[in-house]
């Protein structure tokens, strides 16, 4: 066991690692143990779905830092194994090996697991896309140019879609959705998105729920729909979201519900901290309770974290304006705040039609979110907007006519 305490982050990815980096940069002068479940040095995510995806990037390139960064750190690695337990009274965390950890703080940075359909986790032609194993299976899948069934109508898919069909793939995108990804941007922009899609060739296949996988001989040849049509598919991806990862928290006291629940200022308990995929707080600013998957956040939070622990008392509540972004064929959609619950969707500049525009989201009469495609700068204008939750009927005044 580590006999002399310090701090242990638990998840090797982009919150924990900003929160390690965070310390050991802030002045932390005690132990910094960094433990990763997965086998590999911290790596970004949101190229798994497009440039290593479509080979554009090779693995290597998706590394946070290099190699050696972490030794100049004084960050100690365990890699390639999870933590399976958390005694918080004892302030330890037991490794799936038998070891443990002592900490005088811990970091709780373990993400979220891709969520899958029932009973098909071992057929070949299944895939998820949350690891980089993940999306070199499915690489190598596209490579030999199957018929793709997407199942599920949010970003992670509809990114496959655009690499898959730049591959010469056929694919199909099944979401119980009326509109492809309008949980994530609304049925306005939603319907523009897939219209995109279906001018690359992808064939939507909208308000269906996947009722099994058909295999045969272990191998995915199909799905079948809840109406009871059957589409063929060589290869399956699904993108029905993800799970925050706390399992491995269980009975160990703290508050697990979406997440980890922590306070305003990210503290779960007595010591422990979370940050990123798997931290639920309560956010001041829409006075709501979120837990937010986005690459930006997880690094904001896993710094917030670190100022925290070396704030001590004077440790002060995290603020942020949620920032998105996503890369489909050729167009950049990025958006800042919270688009759902949104009751009207209003246009600033540009226009839907020629796919270059900004819009903002207002809920019960003040601006909740901003989102652009291809228009970074006129955007980035309106995000003072989202931060102050300013009244529409005051906004509109003030913009360009569009
Ligand atoms: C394919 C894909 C595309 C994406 N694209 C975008 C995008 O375009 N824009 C955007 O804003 N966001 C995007 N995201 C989301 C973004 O990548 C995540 O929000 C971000 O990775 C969260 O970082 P994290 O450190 O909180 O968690 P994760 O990146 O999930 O990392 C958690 C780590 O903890 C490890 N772990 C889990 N349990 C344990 C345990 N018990 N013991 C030890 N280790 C453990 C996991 O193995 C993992 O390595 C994308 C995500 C995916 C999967």
């Amino acid at each position: 066991m580590t006999a002399s305490g310090g701090l242990v982050v638990v998840g090797a990815s982009a919150a924990g690692l900003a929160a390690a980096e965070g310390l050991r940069r802030g002045g932390y002068d005690s132990s910094i143990t960094l433990v990763g479940g997965e086998p590999h040095l911290p790596y970004d995510r949101p190229p798994l779905s497009k440039q290593l995806l479509s080979s554009v990037w090779e693995r290597e390139r998706l590394q946070l830092r290099a190699p050696e960064t972490y030794a100049e750190l004084g960050i100690e690695l365990r890699l390639g194994v999870r933590a399976k337990a958390l005694d918080m009274a004892a302030r330890r965390v037991r490794l799936a090996d038998g070891e443990e950890l002592a900490y005088t703080e811990l970091v709780v940075g373990t993400g979220a697991r891709a969520r899958m359909l029932p009973g098909v986790e071992q057929l070949a032609g299944v895939h998820t896309l949350r690891t980089v194993e993940d999306a070199l299976a499915l690489r190598s899948a596209l490579a030999t140019r199957p018929h793709l069934v997407i199942v599920g109508g949010g970003f992670v898919g509809a990114e496959a879609a655009a690499v898959a069909r730049g591959l010469g793939c056929e694919v199909t995108l099944v979401t119980d959705q009326h509109v492809p990804l309008a949980d994530a941007v609304g049925t306005e922009v939603g319907s523009m998105l897939a219209e995109v899609h279906r001018e690359r060739g992808v064939r939507m296949v909208t308000g269906s729920f996947v009722e099994e996988v058909i295999a045969k001989d272990g191998a995915a040849v199909g799905v079948r729909l809840a109406d009871g049509r059957i589409l063929d598919a060589q290869a399956v991806l699904v993108g029905i979201g993800a799970h925050p990862e706390t399992g491995w928290l269980t009975g160990s006291g703290l508050s697990l519900h979406n997440g980890v629940d922590c306070d305003s200022m990210l503290r779960a308990g007595d010591g422990v901290w979370a940050a990123g995929d798997v931290a639920s707080w309560p956010d001041p600013a829409s006075g709501e309770r979120l837990r937010i998957e986005h690459r930006t956040n997880a690094t904001e939070q896993g710094m917030a974290v670190a100022r925290n622990i070396l704030a001590g008392p004077s440790a002060t509540t995290f603020r942020t304006v949620p920032y998105v972004w996503s890369d489909q064929y050729d167009l950049k959609v990025q958006i800042y705040g919270r688009t759902r619950g949104a009751d009207a969707v209003h246009l600033v500049h540009g226009s839907l039609k020629q796919r270059s525009f900004t819009v903002l989201y207002v809920r019960d009469g003040h601006v909740t979110a901003a989102l652009g495609v291809g228009m970074i700068r006129p955007l980035r204008a309106l995000r003072p907007l989202v931060a102050a939750r300013a009244p529409w009927d005051q906004v509109r005044t003030s913009l360009p006519a569009a």
